[in-house]
């Protein structure tokens, strides 16, 4: 079989790994243009018109722009006419994150305070790179949907692509995406057929007593000493409420209360905001319900009252079985049974692919970035990551792989 090397030891078959290979540097100043102009959700106006330009060289059939304010789809008709109306999608996202970069190479952002800390800029170069080889070669047989989607980092991008018709207009049969992993080795690739990431739920809890002077406590009703209360109790809740079996964290990660220079003010209220991640929707609602009890019935307690406002922001991102297995099956025509971890142990954090898993089938991967040397391995979100350009032309290749697996042209 046919194979090529890049990298330290990224040695993946086929042709279409071999042909992307061949633009490898291509993609390369694509993915780094992109990262010198980062953007955050919803005002991907550069990265999306850069997309747009690209795409129109690449040669694709159809662009379709403002999809999810700025997001755009393509559409690529492959040369096979027997199924032309079985459409795949494949997704990439393409927002940055608040963060204020530390590197030192020429492709740093340009903008501060704004960085591509999570790598969309590489999962972007790499869905363009598929768009090339899937343009100039057509080898399938119906349409690939290429989504590039707008603010994945907590805007929900991919719903309001999906509220914006998205699938009506692209009905696909199913959608496939990609996170970059640092943890995990360049050449490999990792899914499961079950839950991936977690729902990520926020919780805001106000807590309202009455203030008072500190030393005439006995005429006040203390609201931090209630937070402090309602701190100690939610963690009952995984330990005493969640069967064993299941997984759920609550982390309650901000607190506010009072003036630190006021020494002697007890504070009339108390806030605190955490996060609440679970797999499954019957955890998220017992978690939800009991956090509300309790925090309610702590407050009341001590003379209180406590309001919880339960925010549900992204569902699990679960992928459905017969595709996780179909995606497995493809990552290991590239790179080989022993580079694909096919039961990858799910994350407690969270990803908007989530609403597209909601209604179609699909499976959302990782593809590991990290040398054992240390050239990838920073991990997300760290203002000294960078996206490991060795993968680009496997992430593109597992991309088009896909597309000519799930669309094959009728063998002669
Ligand atoms: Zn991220
Ligand atoms: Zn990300």
């Amino acid at each position: 079989m046919q194979s090529t090397t890049i990298g330290q030891n990224m040695r993946v078959h086929g042709r279409a790994f071999s042909h992307i290979a061949s633009f490898h540097p291509e993609i390369t100043a694509l993915r780094r243009d992109l990262h010198a102009h980062p953007e955050l959700g919803f005002e991907e106006f550069y990265t999306s018109k850069r997309v747009h330009e690209a795409l129109k060289v690449c040669g694709v059939d159809e662009i379709h722009t403002g999809i999810g304010k700025t997001g755009l789809v393509a559409l690529i008709k492959g040369r096979g006419t027997t199924q032309s109306g079985k459409m795949i999608g494949l997704r990439a996202d393409m927002d940055a994150l608040p963060l204020t970069e530390h590197n030192d190479f020429a492709w740093k952002s340009a903008t501060p305070g704004l960085m591509h800390g999570c790598g969309h800029d590489g999962h972007t170069a790499m869905l363009v790179g598929a768009a090339r080889y899937l343009a100039e070669t057509r080898n399938f047989d119906g349409t690939a949907v290429l989504i590039f989607q707008p603010g994945e980092e907590g805007y929900a991008g991919a719903r309001a692509m999906i509220e914006d018709g998205l699938f009506e207009r692209f009905p696909v049969q199913s959608v496939f995406g990609m996170h970059n992993w640092p943890a995990m080795r360049p050449g490999t690739i990792g899914l499961n057929p079950g839950p991936m990431m977690a729902a990520a739920d926020r919780v805001t809890i106000e807590i309202t007593g009455k203030g008072g002077h500190g030393a005439h406590a006995y005429q006040t009703v203390d609201p931090v000493l209630v937070a402090a209360h309602i701190i100690t109790a939610v963690q009952s809740i995984v330990s005493r409420n969640v069967k064993p079996l299941d997984s759920a964290v609550i982390s309650l990660c901000a607190m506010r209360a009072g003036e630190l220079s006021a020494m002697s003010v007890i504070p009339g209220s108390a806030t605190l905001v955490g996060t609440v991640r679970t797999f499954s929707s019957h955890v998220q609602d017992l978690v939800e319900r009991r956090l509300t009890e309790l925090c309610q019935a702590v407050a009341i307690g001590f003379g209180a009252s406590a309001k919880v406002t339960y925010e549900r922001m992204y569902p699990a991102t679960i992928n459905t079985a017969p595709e996780a297995h179909f995606a497995a099956s493809v990552a290991t025509s590239l790179v080989g049974r022993e580079r694909v971890v096919r039961d990858l142990e799910p994350s407690m954090g969270a990803e908007d692919f989530s609403f597209m898993l909601q209604v179609k089938p699909g499976a959302y991967m990782r593809i590991g970035q990290g040398e054992e040397n240390g050239v990838g391995s920073c991990f997300l979100h760290n203002s000294r990551y960078d996206f490991n350009d060795d993968i680009l032309p496997l992430g593109a290749a597992l991309h088009a792989s896909l597309i000519e697996h799930a669309l094959a042209l009728p063998s002669i």
